[in-house]
């Protein structure tokens, strides 16, 4: 039976990097090691590490005045970080609500300084991207933070926020390689890999270098972006085996056609899979507005909860894994990143109409 796994992260990975790294475990490419007994200074991590770099400078289009750091942590800790090394010694930033990941963020940053937050979506059960017209931004505002794809609720951005002179700061942590974006009008980009980059373990941050260096002083020289950005994200020891993973999926995707390419496959997933929703008549229902529904991460219930547990049931027979919604949101979610393919989409489509007539 083939296995569709529709987690939200740790998420499933491309089949052909799995069977590379496979292939590579105990011998990488005749070097007698595994890349994971590899030391970090030695040459052959090294071109590893250099050309997970590279691969993704050309991929994402990252002008040179870009650092990419390959952190620890987790986006977690760039909840920290980001006020941390961002602040610059003004008294606030702003930050958009809309929803669990963007509260977290938001949460942490109240440690460091002031926050603003420039609007939410709670009226509507953090349903919708709120329109840009009705933030009330600071202009004097270290930086502007916001959630561009909402991992639990399912809203997702369509378009970029324009902050001006104010940097941009995006977690794209179950968005990113998945659209074509414009690197330039962010700050600060961050990601936790575990979607759509490689193995949990490793943090992603693309930070513009002018924003580095202003650290508060007593900071720890880790929390610095500085003090990674100065060493080629090896001031200590980083995840070289998830670092190692992740260039094989940057270079999955070059092969695969890029950004661009995979955007288009992530439409048509993503449309295939709300066209079964919308036209149930009902009986599965996506609460999101249509225009911020995430192309990455499909939230829908059942028009009966009492059928939920039958439903996954059922499905995991199937081999289709991990629907089960968040648990602050119950109901089902079916995260379609990257990796799955257009025949996971299918199968999972064609088992919710078979379920939906023999409940209906
Ligand atoms: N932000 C978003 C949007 C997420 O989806 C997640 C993880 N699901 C996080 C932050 C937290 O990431 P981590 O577990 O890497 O700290």
């Amino acid at each position: 039976m083939t296995i569709y796994n529709f987690s939200a992260g740790p998420a499933v990975l491309p089949k052909a990097v799995l069977q590379q790294a496979q292939a590579e475990l105990a011998d990488w490419q005749g070097s007698g090691m595994s890349v994971m007994e590899m030391s970090h200074r030695g040459k052959e991590y090294m071109g590893i590490h250099a050309q997970a770099e590279a691969d993704l400078r050309e991929l994402m289009g990252i002008p040179a005045n870009y650092k990419v750091l390959f952190l620890q942590g987790g986006a977690h800790l760039q909840f920290s970080m980001i006020p941390l090394n961002l602040l610059r010694g003004k008294a606030s930033a702003d930050y958009l609500n809309t929803g669990e990941w963007s509260k977290k963020a938001i949460g942490e940053a109240k440690k460091f300084g002031g926050v603003n937050v420039v609007a939410d979506n709670k009226d509507k059960n953090c349903s919708y991207v709120p329109a840009f017209d009705t933030w009330k931004c600071d202009p004097n505002a270290a930086f502007l933070h916001y959630t561009p794809n909402e991992t639990i609720g399912g809203v997702e951005f369509n378009w970029v926020p324009e902050t001006g002179d104010v940097p941009l700061v995006a977690d794209m942590s179950s968005n990113i390689l998945s659209r074509v974006i414009d690197v330039s009008k962010f700050g600060l980009i961050y990601a936790g890999a575990q979607k759509n980059i490689g193995p949990a373990g490793l943090t992603l941050v693309i930070v513009r270098d002018d924003l580095i260096g202003q650290v508060p002083a007593g900071t720890p020289t880790m929390l610095d972006y500085k003090t990674h950005a100065d060493n080629d994200s090896m001031y200590n020891t980083p995840p070289t085996f998830a670092i190692y993973m992740a260039g094989l999926v940057f270079q999955w995707l070059k092969k695969s056609g890029g950004i661009a390419a995979m955007e288009q496959t992530n439409i048509l997933k993503a449309n295939l899979l709300y066209a079964a929703i919308d036209s149930s008549n009902g009986f599965y229902n996506c609460p999101v507005n249509h225009a911020d529904r995430s192309r990455m991460n499909v939230p829908f219930t059942l028009k009966d909860a009492a059928l939920d547990s039958d439903f996954l049931k059922q499905a995991d027979a199937r081999g289709l894994l991990q629907l089960k919604g968040h648990r602050s949101v119950g109901g089902m979610r079916a995260s379609i990143y990257n990796a799955m393919t257009v025949e996971g989409v299918q199968a999972l489509v064609e088992f919710m109409g078979e379920f939906a007539k023999s409940h209906g």
